[in-house]
């Protein structure tokens, strides 16, 4: 048996379990509740949703979780001081949903949508100057998964793209940077900052006083990856002097974006419910099957989350 372990207010559960079935008919995928102790002492693998850690301890022999999301920052805290493997989703189909809401977001601010609709608003009739594609450089933060199908997705529209990552690494017709020099190299040649890192305790607040203050006036930032990434009082307040020219935000440190909060009126931003790169259940069960049919068939775990790295 093959457990399906999610947070009890979940509402998505039944659908992952009949996606999950659907991908490993050789399995049988079901509800931690519906594992009986003979079941629970046999398991060494289960699928996860935000599970509760302690449902996970409830499974004396788990040896690994394959998350059906991209991010585990939760996982990697929440397991910290077990030596469970984390495996987390790596799908193309992801990658490829979210190179298209870095290429459609970006085209929003290429095209200052945000500045034509604040005219409208005021029935102002003021064309800008069109500077093309090839004039604009999109600064990647990250290059993984989602980072380089986004890196080539934007080349192929014509903008001139940087990324920066940890390690260094060469991406045809991308300027590629890596490590705090790389960083402070990029970000004030950046019309548009695109954020596709994973939260870990170094990326935590990495975008604060200073690093924005690297940026140009005219530059503006999309977050896509995780809220806490960036300074929330450091980009309030760069917004509010016009040391950035636009927020997009898809993520945010609390979720749902609480009614009071500063972001939701603010002019220069746009708040999206955390929509940039929905998982599909369909494509990711399919990865989960052939992760999960490797191990049967190995005994290997496959490639997992560097518990240490925090991705
Ligand atoms: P990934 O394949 O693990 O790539 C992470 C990238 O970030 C790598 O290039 C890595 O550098 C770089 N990185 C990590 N720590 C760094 C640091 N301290 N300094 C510089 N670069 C660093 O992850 P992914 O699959 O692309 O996903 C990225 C994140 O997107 C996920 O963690 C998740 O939080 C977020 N996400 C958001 C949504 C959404 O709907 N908003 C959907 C899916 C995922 P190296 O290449 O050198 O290792």
């Amino acid at each position: 048996m093959l457990p399906f372990v999610s947070d009890p207010n979940y509402a998505f559960e039944a659908q992952w379990i009949a996606a999950l079935q659907a991908a490993m008919p050789d399995e049988t995928v079901v509800p931690l509740a519906q594992l009986d102790a003979a079941a629970r002492e046999a398991c060494s693998v289960a699928v996860v949703a935000n599970p509760q850690p302690e449902d996970l301890r409830s499974l004396p022999r788990l040896r690994w979780v394959h998350s059906v999301w991209a991010g585990v920052e939760r996982l990697v805290a929440e397991l910290a001081g077990t030596d469970l493997q984390i495996v987390r989703l790596v799908d193309p189909q992801l990658a490829q949903t979210m190179a298209e809401a870095v290429l459609a977001w970006t085209l929003y601010l290429h095209r200052d949508m945000p500045h034509y609709a604040r005219q409208q608003a005021a029935r102002a009739w003021q064309p800008r100057d069109y500077v093309p594609p090839q004039g604009k450089v999109v600064g990647l933060l990250g290059l993984g998964a989602l980072g380089e199908a986004a890196a080539r997705v934007l080349r192929q529209a014509g903008f001139v793209v940087h990324g920066w990552s940890r390690t260094p690494h060469t991406i045809d017709g991308v300027q590629c940077h890596a490590g705090e020099g790389g960083l402070a190299n990029m970000l004030p040649r950046a019309d548009i900052l695109v954020c596709l890192l994973p939260l870990t305790p170094q990326t935590r607040g990495l975008l604060d006083h200073a690093r924005l203050g690297l940026l140009r006036p005219e530059a503006s930032l999309i977050n896509f990856a995780r809220g806490a990434v960036v300074d929330d009082g450091a980009l309030k307040h760069a917004l509010d002097r016009g040391a950035l020219r636009h927020a997009v935000l898809d993520v945010f440190a609390t979720e749902p974006l609480p009614a009071d909060s500063w972001h939701w009126a603010h002019p220069a931003v746009t708040v999206l419910p955390h929509i940039s790169a929905p998982t599909n259940r369909q494509t990711a069960s399919r990865i989960v099957a052939a992760n999960i049919a490797a191990y049967r068939r190995s005994g290997v775990v496959p490639a997992s989350v560097d518990r240490l790295r925090g991705y």
